[in-house]
């Protein structure tokens, strides 16, 4: 264990940096969104949280990039937040073992999506959140800016259209769900949502900070709760086995933390109870989790001792 982390996490950031930079292999750029293909894979930033606020980061850390999936955390929690527990008679919480873009089970489960983590679990949240807000990813961003403390945080509209033109598998998720009736509004709204959540662009010091309401067990920056702490332990839960898709396994396996990853190379941690923690690297595994980013937390914890185990 580095014993240094205790006055801050600026040594262990070092070394894990230094350490997976000497590994070769990064990865693959996601391609099926043409906007991500031009990103570098071999960038790379980690940054963590303190739950006071206090964050140190190494590399790139201070870099805006493509959160795609990562946001999924975020809508999750402000929709329990607002419903509560008749969420989950609309979308399960058990590991689909399916790739994030799947269909395959969702007619035999009858339109209701494995968890809210695959991409028709997400949308269905949004979907939740747009009939109890009227602005599903407009709730989204004014909750990310506050919580970073970054007022400029925004969506890339570049991305969201980039998207929205390759989105045939995404609409052919919601429109399936929609004819179970487990999708409330307009399919073509819902998708315009959907793809303006997931082309917020924040960085590895933006995400840290605001995914530290759930090392606070529920608690937002400013003080006040968000959720409570048993939902708080449901979201953690939930991303540690569903966070990271079909290879969530191997992510508890090699990093024993709840984490959520994105396409855009993203991956965000917490530690209940001490931190949160962000890495970025564009390059991807097959299952589209970031291959440097996994490594980095995967030295994180081992370095550290920190771990939910
Ligand atoms: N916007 C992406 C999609 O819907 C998000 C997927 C991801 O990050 N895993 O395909």
């Amino acid at each position: 264990m580095v014993g240094s982390f205790l006055g801050g996490f600026q040594g262990v950031l070092g070394q894990v940096a230094e350490e997976v930079g000497r590994t070769p292999g990064r990865g693959r750029v996601a391609d099926y969104i043409p906007a991500l293909a031009a990103c570098d894979p071999r960038s790379f930033g980690m940054a963590v949280a303190e739950l006071d606020g206090s964050v140190y980061g190494v590399g790139e850390w201070e870099v805006p990039f493509s959160t795609q999936s990562v946001t999924k955390v975020f809508t999750l929690a402000l929709d329990l937040a607002r419903e509560g527990d008749e969420l989950w008679e609309h979308v399960g919480r058990e590991p689909s073992g399916n790739p994030f873009n799947s269909l395959v089970q969702l007619e035999y489960e009858g339109g209701i999506p494995r968890n809210p983590f695959v991409n028709a679990g997400a949308l269905v949240v949004t979907d939740r959140l747009q009939t109890r807000t009227g602005d599903a990813s407009g709730t989204l961003l004014e909750f990310l800016r506050a919580e970073s403390g970054n007022p400029e945080l925004d969506f890339d509209t570049e991305i969201a259209a980039s998207e929205a033109s390759h989105g045939d598998r995404n609409a052919a998720l919601a429109h399936f769900m929609a004819s179970y009736g487990n999708i409330d509004n307009p399919v073509p709204l819902l998708l315009e949502q959907y793809f303006r959540q997931c082309s917020l662009k924040a960085s590895c010091a933006d995400l840290a900070r605001a995914t530290a309401f759930l090392a606070r067990h529920g608690v937002r920056a400013d003080g006040s709760r968000l959720l409570t702490k048993s939902r708080a332990k449901q979201i953690n839960a939930v991303m540690l086995t569903c966070g990271t898709y079909d290879a969530a396994g191997e992510f508890a396996h090699r990093v024993g933390l709840p984490g959520k990853s994105g396409v855009g190379g993203g991956i965000i941690a917490v530690v209940p109870g001490r931190c949160s923690v962000c890495v970025w690297s564009p390059g991807l595994d097959e299952k589209g989790n970031s291959v440097a980013g996994v490594a980095a937390l995967d030295r994180f914890t081992t370095l550290t001792g920190l771990s939910v185990f």
